[in-house]
């Protein structure tokens, strides 16, 4: 199962352009349509096939083939460009991601609706949860298991309306104990960032995605998914 968890995931969050109030850091973690979409293209061109986080978890636990050179697309926290401007890049390029929404957010100005989360599900995305409200799961006692991993997943499988497996750590921070809950609250997989390795025990649950710099261009992004 080791050995199968190497698909490369990419982890992008706001797809926006740049305003005036961005500092260095939501500059990092804001990667503007245009540059998305040249990324988008230079795997494609480079040979790489996207595949569903589905796709990728079958393959690491059963041994599913997947196509040469996969990888997995995915985008956090449910900001509303992922559908606004992210959407039409990944139609256009007839690539599918995930969706890692947290739901604290939903409804809000300037972050996904509930129809937006429903409407990204039939389009054939994929969403995945990323808790109530982003705080690491390494700091969680009592309630907040139910909270943040057991409300938001009923809440987002009411809005697609199937079930929903998928989660992701806010910022790729996990313990055993919260691996355990994650287990225990009906998750099939749960993804990390790539700065920590994979729990040999329990590969499922430690998945790797790799946080996309809005300052590489395609070559940066084509050299680290080679490095
Ligand atoms: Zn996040």
């Amino acid at each position: 199962m080791l050995a199968r968890a190497t698909v490369p995931v990419l982890c992008y969050h706001q797809i926006r352009d740049f305003t005036p109030d961005d500092g260095p850091e939501a500059r990092s973690l804001t990667c503007p349509p245009t540059l998305l979409e040249r990324h988008l293209r230079a795997l494609t061109e480079a040979g790489m096939q996207p595949v569903t986080s589905p796709q990728l978890v079958d393959h690491v636990q059963f041994g599913t083939p997947l196509p040469p050179r996969p990888v997995t697309i995915s985008f956090d926290d449910a900001s509303e460009g992922q559908f606004t401007n992210a959407l039409p890049i990944l139609q256009r390029l007839s690539m599918s991601a995930t969706f890692f929404v947290m739901t604290v957010v939903l409804d809000k100005p300037k972050w996904l609706s509930r129809d937006q989360v429903r409407l990204l599900d039939r389009a054939g995305m994929t969403i995945g949860v990323h808790t109530w409200d982003h705080h690491p799961v390494t700091k969680y006692t009592g309630a907040d298991w139910a909270i943040q991993l057991q409300q938001p997943k009923a809440e987002l499988e009411q809005i697609v309306g199937h079930g929903l497996d998928l989660f992701a750590y806010p910022y790729g921070a996990w313990n055993a104990e919260a691996l355990e809950n994650v287990q225990e609250a009906g998750y099939r997989t749960a993804f990390q960032l790539s700065d920590k390795p994979l729990d040999p025990q329990r590969p499922l649950f430690t998945l790797r995605r790799l946080l996309i710099s809005s300052s590489w261009d395609e070559q940066d992004l084509l050299a680290r998914l080679q490095a």
